[in-house]
């Protein structure tokens, strides 16, 4: 938990207000905070709740945050379709052993955990860059297509 001994449990850390449900969100802070405690209002204006689900994010190591709700859905839903577009159009990339080298190696390793297919697993993998980076799946694929396999991974090579 927060290391403040200032800080009473249940205050949002950004307006001060004592609201019901206070919510942790991944919002790192200046003293080397990963998460903050917020208040809805205060969690929905740093962009880390999901109001559909009405849940916080789920944050990610370079600041990025994504509801895992929506993913789910959402890989539920086209991951598998999003998969197989990846894969086709991969074909046609002048990156194309760049990227199938990088995506084999991690996809026998994610598979191999999650039991899920090749085509839902890249598909999950692009749905969830996608919101990090709040752009569609399918600017996913062309940034990887233009960019290189690092892009799938948001945060790890400046992309
Ligand atoms: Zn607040
Ligand atoms: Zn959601």
């Amino acid at each position: 938990m927060v290391e403040n001994k200032e800080h009473r449990f249940g205050e949002c850390e950004i307006c001060g207000s004592d609201p019901k449900v206070i919510n942790i969100i991944p919002k790192h802070q200046e003293n080397g905070s990963l998460i903050t405690l917020a208040c809805e209002n205060c969690a929905l204006d740093a962009g880390m709740y999901c109001v559909n689900h009405a849940r916080p994010h789920m944050g990610f190591e370079d600041g990025t945050s994504a509801c895992k709700f929506c993913i789910d859905d959402d890989v539920e839903e086209r991951g598998s379709k999003l998969g197989s577009q990846f894969y086709h159009e991969v074909e046609k990339s002048s990156k194309k052993d760049e990227i199938l080298e990088f995506v084999g190696i991690w996809d026998e390793f994610v598979t191999a955990i999650t039991l899920e297919s090749s085509h839902k697993v890249m598909g999950r993998a692009l749905i969830t860059g996608a919101m990090r980076r709040k752009i569609t799946p399918e600017e996913m694929i062309k940034g990887t297509l233009e960019n290189g396999p690092a892009f799938l991974l948001p945060g790890s090579s400046g992309f």
